[in-house]
């Protein structure tokens, strides 16, 4: 097998002589990290694309979900979703806090509003829904039930960058949002993540945090953590903002096209989208039903051996885990929908540098493993479409 492989996603790069200016502008500077010049200019830069009016950058995503619970001072017990990566709820037990999941929606595939408030207890203080795959959560019926209980609603909005709904951007709702600029996702400057918030003396709450608690040179007012995002994350960050446009725009045109090519394959549902006025196509997830001659690892495995590297988010389920599956939330009984969903969930190719002929490959699979297997041929892929 000669074809080059092809993974689920990878990072799209600026030309490195793009970059190279903005390393010699640091070097001349010697000003590396601590809130430096491109810093500055990239928390500006994005409230302007997003559409938001403050921003905290981080490190990593991680990071920003753990201070963004320290900000609002969160304890006890936090409702969270089972479907999502597993840095969602580890935020929650870094802070001591306990996770209490709570089953999806089988459409939007995020936190099910329905089934929140039958969750809540004297320890509720919050709520930790995910957009997952950039697909926006109820957020109307998730703030009603916060409104009524008192809770805090913090988004961890790490696949939601640029996505908007009717009202425009996705991250204006809530207490906090929060984002990732992984090498993995849409936009990325290696490692970074930011918080979104609304107000400004939540963001210098936030930016005391990311730096020790230092308010001045001889101030420490709480025990912060470093969340810095370094100069050299934030020029990238400038570089990359200049191309996000297009790379959406790419990510368009091949979502389209698996679903123009997916859609008459029996047993390969492709997601319906979950109400964005602007999405961001960050991932291209497919369900595999029980009329695929495939079960969902059985094609994982078969796109392994043509060198096709999709991925299986989210499996297994956060509340598998060894930290998580002796909570009475984590029981399987409790999250029916995530547990099926997540057995049938399979996440395609989608960057854009995808080239056609790449996609076409990942669908000749998925059609060739199609055909019912007494007329398959033995390697079943790349059967001859009809
Ligand atoms: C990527 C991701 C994170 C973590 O972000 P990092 O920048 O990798 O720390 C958190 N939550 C979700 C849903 C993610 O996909």
């Amino acid at each position: 097998m000669s074809d080059k492989p092809i993974y689920v996603t990878q990072p799209h790069l600026p030309p490195l002589e793009d970059f190279l200016p903005y390393l010699q502008e640091i070097w001349d500077r010697r000003i590396l990290t601590n809130g430096g010049p491109f810093h500055q200019q990239l928390e500006k830069a994005l409230c302007d694309y997003l559409g938001v009016e403050h921003i905290a950058l981080f490190a990593n995503g991680t990071l920003a979900l753990v201070t963004a619970l320290q900000a609002l001072r969160i304890t006890g017990e936090v409702i969270t979703t089972p479907y999502s990566f597993v840095a969602t709820a580890h935020s929650l037990l870094w802070n001591g806090i306990k996770p209490v999941f709570v089953d999806i929606d089988p459409h939007s595939l995020n936190l099910d509003p329905r089934r929140i408030e039958a969750a809540i207890t004297p320890q509720t203080t919050a709520i930790l829904p995910v957009h997952c795959y950039g697909r926006p959560c109820d957020v109307e019926a998730i703030q009603r039930i916060a409104d009524i209980y008192n809770l805090k609603v913090i988004y961890d909005a790490a696949h939601a960058f640029g996505v908007e709904d009717a009202g425009g951007s996705l991250l204006r709702h809530g207490d906090l949002s929060i984002l990732s600029f992984h090498a993995t996702k849409v936009f990325n400057t290696f490692e970074g993540g930011a918080i979104v918030c609304p107000d400004a003396k939540t963001k210098q709450r936030i930016d005391h945090l990311k730096n020790f608690g230092f308010v001045d040179e001889v101030t420490v007012v709480a025990p912060g953590i470093n969340g810095k995002m370094s100069e050299i994350n934030a020029a990238l960050g400038l570089l990359q903002l200049q191309r996000v446009d297009g790379a959406i725009e790419r990510r368009r045109q091949i979502d389209r096209r698996y679903r123009a090519l997916l859609g008459g394959i029996p047993g390969i549902r492709c997601l319906p989208d979950s109400g964005e006025a602007l999405a961001n196509h960050a991932y291209f997830p497919i369900l595999v039903e029980d009329d695929y001659p495939l079960a969902r690892d059985g094609l994982y495995e078969r796109l392994r051996e043509e060198n096709i590297y999709s991925r299986r988010y989210f499996y297994p389920l956060i509340s598998d885990f060894p930290m998580y599956r002796g909570l009475p939330s984590a029981q399987r009984g409790n999250l029916a929908v995530a547990a099926e969903i997540s057995s049938r969930i399979l996440c395609l190719p989608i960057y854009p540098d995808l080239t056609d002929e790449q996609q076409l490959r990942v669908i000749d699979v998925l059609r060739g493993c199609s055909i019912p297997a007494r007329t398959r041929s033995p390697s079943c892929a790349n059967v001859p479409c009809a």
